[in-house]
């Protein structure tokens, strides 16, 4: 596999990074990023924001790959109150239109953030593919396709299977599959997931963790297997870039060092050792 571009989540837009961090990120090397859009991002009022975030990225010479739509239990899209479905369905067409602006070709989408695995989670997957329709057609004659992405355990989602029963339900021009491989440790199914979803990814969030929870810690300091990892995208058609979506608060100079070493190691894995390895 040629060397894929590395790419950062850099988070809430809003509240994200200054200038000269984003100047920081392509120092290192890093060539594209992924923004994350607040509930009421890209209203009207918020145009100038939007412009100035744009003129920032152009100035640091960083693309928008794709952007993070809003998610949570208010603008939940499988949700059964018709009030938060319709805030969330709006929230997430108006990321869509923030999402062309910035020139970004890919959204990520939650299909849900409620349900626990002991209740009906039928009803709130056709309440998502039903809100992701009306999406969808609000992004017709945008060039946006909606990655729906893997969730931890205990939201809706998690589970290939029912992952792959909302994506299928649309085309695969339109609608693929965000892989988390974070999410997917903690649910101990990160194996089955990527083989399961292969066919459909067409973004990526790389991060590790020890299995308990969400730590967003740079591949090599949880227990995910990385040569499991990257032997499975090499054979699956995605072919865009690797997206990390890490953190390590205090020290992210030292952190996106690693990161750049990780990049080069899924390029050249064959005659270089993975870079770290806590576990
Ligand atoms: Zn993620």
């Amino acid at each position: 596999m040629a060397k894929r571009p590395v790419g950062c989540a850099i988070g809430n837009l809003r509240n994200g990074p200054a200038a000269e961090r984003l100047g920081a990120i392509r120092f290192f090397g890093v060539e594209c990023i992924e923004p994350q859009f607040d509930i009421d991002a890209f209203d009207a009022d918020d145009e100038p924001f939007v412009h100035a975030a744009r003129d920032q990225f152009k100035q640091a010479r960083l693309s928008v790959w794709s952007v993070h739509a809003p998610f949570g239990l208010e603008v939940d899209l499988s949700s059964a109150d018709t009030a938060i479905r319709a805030r969330g369905t709006a929230a997430v067409k108006r990321a869509a239109r923030g999402a062309a602006f910035l020139g970004a070709g890919v959204m990520v989408v939650h299909c849900g953030d409620l349900c626990g695995s002991n209740q009906d989670r039928q009803g709130p997957l056709e309440r998502s593919k039903e809100a992701l329709s009306e999406i969808l057609t609000a992004c017709d004659g945008i060039n946006v396709r909606i990655a729906l992405e893997n969730l931890p355990p205990g939201r809706l989602t998690c589970e290939a299977e029912e992952l792959m029963s909302v994506v299928t339900a649309f085309p695969a021009d339109r609608v693929g599959v965000c892989l988390d491989t974070g999410h997917a440790n903690i649910a101990g199914t990160l194996n089955s997931l990527m083989d399961a979803v292969s066919s459909r990814i067409i973004t990526v969030h790389l991060h590790d963790n020890d299995g308990s929870e969400d730590q967003h810690l740079v591949p090599g300091d949880g227990t995910i297997d990385w040569q499991m990892v990257r032997s499975a995208l090499d054979s699956s058609p995605y072919d865009g870039p690797l997206m990390f979506e890490v953190d390590r608060p205090g020290a992210y100079a030292e952190m996106m060092v690693d990161v750049m070493k990780t990049a080069e190691w899924f390029a050249n894995w064959n005659t270089h050792t993975f870079p770290r390895r806590k576990y």
